[in-house]
């Protein structure tokens, strides 16, 4: 494959390129160019050549590339979500939802470009007007992760390039493949050269390229708190806006009360869907004690029964982990938390199959009787591993999943009002799900954490805000002087 820069697919200036691997198969199926500073010179070059006729555009005419784009990801949706599971290794039925939500996130932000009001302010003099008109940030540099590639990438180019802003995309070195659809269905709609470029390579060398790059005036992050920490230190001499959305740790409380097979189910799919590596995942699982041997049982049977294997198959529930190293980091996890007296109820570990044993494949584990002090509590694993720890009722069960530097995601499972109540004032986060799981948001409303998990929320009408600049206008138009001037002779 290629990088995009001005309308054009190119190699890395260097000539370097790294494989991209099939996470089911262990094996190489493409190459993806290496770029570096000047390539990320030559895309911020284009995308600032082309900021003035882009951002003169009306916006209902910008619109309609996005909103053109979204549809014919939909028209596409099939074969995109094959190559969502080949570079990422999804499972199919899940890789159609996910680009399906690409889709659906531009029809969404295509609209707003007839949403894009502003205040008039009812002024303090007479024959004055005054209001606030936006205009685009300006340059916008998109770096995503490799989790969601095609439904985060299209959360930043949408709402970025529908409100006038031109974009440099870095995805992530793991997802380039897929996120290229994304950029070829720009292409394929006619979207202006310069408009949007995508440059391929790691975070080191084109990441840093890009941030450090002085005609980029926002940043949108989606990865790790650790990186965004780092991008956010770059940023903060330059006063460049950004939006930062980062790791999760997030807990999905089940309440004595509640339907435990229900919550069981919900609480397996957002423990294990994309083998666990979501920002929102529910990685712990903290429950009333008098119905938590109960609902472990439930859990630890549904999660054994799970179809772990390659995401070409419709049947299979689990895919790979994205790498090598993920999976030693998530087998590594496993260990530790055996280690500290957690106790394995399903999975525990790698599989040793012909099939399995070449791709990066962990069995969906479930550690019970688990304690948040334990690592598998504290850190993001961002794999198939979730712990299920044990309290004493509801408020205690919030205090434990506030006790975390993560705010990303939550939930709780009840039928209690008061319990509800409880959840959504006292949990610290950006999302609390009741009676569903810790995923699943919705493009119309906004999305994003507290502490360590950023700030800045994208999705919803907040978009908007992030990717306008307001400036107020006041227009005299009573010709004459206004009391408080100077009291100098006329004529
Ligand atoms: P990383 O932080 O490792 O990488 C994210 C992106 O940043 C990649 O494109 C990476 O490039 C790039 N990058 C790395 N270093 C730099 C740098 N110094 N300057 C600029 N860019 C850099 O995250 P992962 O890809 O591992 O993604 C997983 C993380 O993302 C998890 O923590 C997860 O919770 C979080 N996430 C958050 C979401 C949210 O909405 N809150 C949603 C989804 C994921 P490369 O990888 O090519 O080196």
């Amino acid at each position: 494959m290629k990088m995009y820069i001005d309308g054009q697919w190119v190699g890395s200036s260097s000539g370097r390129e790294f494989a991209a691997v099939n996470p089911a198969t262990g094996e190489e199926f493409e190459t993806v160019p290496m770029g570096g500073e000047e390539d990320v010179k030559a895309a911020v070059d284009a995308a600032d050549a082309a900021r003035k006729s882009w951002r003169d555009l009306p916006a209902s005419q910008r619109a309609d590339y996005v909103l053109r784009a979204g549809l014919l990801i939909r028209e596409q949706l099939d074969a995109i979500a094959k190559v969502d599971v080949q570079n990422v290794g999804k499972p199919i039925r899940e890789a159609r939802r996910e680009v399906g939500a690409a889709a659906t996130a531009a029809i969404y932000f295509s609209g707003m470009a007839r949403r894009m009001y502003s205040n008039v302010v009812d002024s303090e003099q007479p024959k004055k007007f005054t209001m606030v008109v936006r205009r685009p940030v300006g340059l916008v540099g998109v770096i995503t992760p490799w989790n969601d590639p095609a439904s985060l990438g299209m959360w930043g180019l949408a709402p970025a390039l529908v409100t006038g802003n031109t974009v440099v995309f870095k995805p992530s070195s793991n997802s380039a493949v897929i996120s290229a659809e994304l950029v070829k269905v720009f292409e394929k709609v006619g979207l202006p050269k310069g408009v949007l470029n995508m440059v391929t390579g790691g975070g080191g060398e084109v990441g840093e390229a890009l941030i450090r790059n002085r005609r980029v005036d926002m940043t949108v992050f989606t990865g790790e708190s650790a990186t965004g920490r780092h991008i956010a230190e770059v940023n903060a001499p330059l006063f460049r806006r950004q939006v930062m959305e980062l790791g999760g740790k997030n807990a999905l409380i089940v309440a004595k009360d509640a339907e435990l097979e229900v919550a069981a189910r919900a609480a397996l799919y957002a423990a294990f869907s994309s083998a666990g590596q979501k920002c929102t995942a529910a990685s712990r699982i903290i429950v009333e004690e008098e119905v938590a041997d109960k609902f472990s049982r439930i859990f630890a049977d549904l999660a054994s029964k799970l179809v772990v294997g390659s995401g070409m198959r419709e049947d299979v529930d689990v895919g790979p982990v994205i790498s090598w190293s993920q999976k030693e980091k998530a087998l590594n996890y496993i260990e530790a938390g055996e280690r500290e007296g957690a106790v394995v109820l399903a999975g525990g570990g790698a599989y040793e199959d012909e099939e399995r044993s070449k791709g990066f494949f962990v069995k969906p584990t479930v550690f019970g009787s688990a304690h948040n002090d334990m690592k598998i509590a504290r850190d993001e694993i961002f794999g198939p591993v979730t712990a299920i720890i044990p309290v004493d009722g509801i408020d205690e069960a919030i205090e434990v999943a506030n006790d975390t530097r993560y705010g990303l995601s939550s939930a709780i499972y009840t039928k209690d009002i008061k319990n509800v109540f409880k959840a959504i004032d006292g949990i610290d986060a950006g999302l609390t799900f009741v009676n569903q799981g810790t995923v699943g948001p919705e493009v119309g409303a906004p999305f994003g954490g507290v502490k360590d998990s950023g700030f800045g929320m994208e999705l919803g009408e907040e978009a908007l805000e992030h990717f306008t600049k307001k400036k107020t206008v006041f227009i005299d138009y009573s010709y004459g002087d206004r009391p408080w001037y100077f009291g100098l002779p006329k004529g």
